[in-house]
């Protein structure tokens, strides 16, 4: 009985001894408490020897008793000895099993119109403009009046303005969602002086009847430069080379003359289609022409309400549709795709 003894005490110190060689903590684990079981459970191997002893006699009970008591206590020592060196002391790092495969966190991305944005800014920036913002609950004043729209002018009618209502205001603090991103360009006068070349990109809001080609929130890029000598050619520059800028080639445009209250001359450029060259397709109405940028030279009723000398200085202004040029740059043929945040969609850019 010492000699099945002594097997066990080796055979379970020896398989302790293999276990500290293997590499996965978890099975390490798994495979000590199966051992610990076989050897010192209550059906273990050991128990069943020892429950022999009381068939001995009493001199051999004495003596192989002894024995299997230090026995019994070296392998129960060598089992919480390697649970304290091998288990415990890795218990910190158990939780985090850093073989496993790393669960990849998925990263968004800048908006189609975000991008837009940014690259225009870099370009202007390039051209020495600087960037600005404007609040997008604006005054009446700012949104109409110092934009040499007065009230009840017919041409707050091309605009459906969300007006907000709120009582005992005076009519020029009378709030409006802006229109556009126009009135900035007094803001910034009034802030600056002249003179003056920025930029303010930001979104404009409209209560239009929803379709493929109307948004009650878009964005607008309006823009401005102010010195003295500035002539109308000069905005023309600067729009061509703000249209090689984002299509990385040069684009054939035409200027017709157009009206807005805060220009004076107005004009409209419009460039070649590049869907059909020109040629006539239901995106251009079959013109072959696409109006980008309305503009002109800054009307002197507009340069005086930002407190800037119209008689020394002149500049040109113009807004340019954001949306719309993203919707010409990607062909997109429906506006409410990009306020939709259909992933289906934002996932293309
Ligand atoms: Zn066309």
């Amino acid at each position: 009985m010492k000699n099945k003894l002594e097997q066990l005490r080796q055979e379970a110190l020896k398989q302790l001894e293999d276990l500290k060689e293997s590499k996965s903590l978890k099975n390490q684990k798994e495979i000590w408490r199966a051992l610990e079981i076989k050897y010192l459970g209550r059906k273990g191997q050991l128990s069943q020897i020892l429950r022999q002893i009381k068939d001995l006699s009493t001199s051999e009970k004495k003596e192989v008793g002894a024995f299997a008591n230090k026995v019994k206590t070296e392998i129960a020592e060598a089992f919480s000895e390697f649970e304290n060196k091998f288990l415990s002391s890795k218990a910190g790092q158990s939780q985090v099993d850093m073989s496993l495969p790393g669960k990849r966190s998925s990263l968004g991305h800048l908006h189609p119109i975000t991008l837009m944005q940014r690259e225009l800014e870099e370009l202007f920036k390039s051209l020495g403009f600087s960037i600005l913002e404007g609040p997008e609950l604006e005054s009446d004043y700012y949104n109409f009046q110092a934009l040499n729209i007065p009230e009840h002018h017919p041409a707050r009618d091309m605009q459906d303005t969300f007006y907000v209502n709120w009582e005992d205001q005076e009519d020029e603090n009378k709030l409006v969602l802006r229109t556009h991103t126009s009135p900035v360009q007094v803001r910034a006068m009034q802030e600056f002086g002249a003179p003056l070349k920025a930029i303010v990109p930001g979104k404009v809001f409209r209560n239009e009847a929803l379709d493929a080609s109307h948004e009650h929130t878009f964005y607008q890029l309006e823009g401005i430069m102010i010195d003295k000598n500035i002539s109308i050619s000069n905005m023309i520059a600067v729009m061509k080379e703000l249209l090689k800028g984002i299509f990385k080639e040069e684009v054939e445009i035409r200027i017709r003359p157009g009206f807005f209250p805060f220009v004076e001359p107005g004009i409209e450029i419009d460039m070649k289609c590049r869907l059909c060259q020109g040629q006539g397709c239901p995106v251009c109405k079959q013109s072959g022409w696409l109006e980008v940028f309305p503009g002109g030279m800054i009307h002197p009723n507009v340069l005086e309400a930002g407190g800037i000398d119209s008689k020394k200085y002149s500049g040109f202004a113009f807004g340019l549709g954001l949306t719309r040029l993203a919707m010409m740059k990607h062909g997109i043929a429906d506006i409410r795709l990009f306020n939709s945040g259909d992933l289906r969609f934002l996932e293309q850019f």
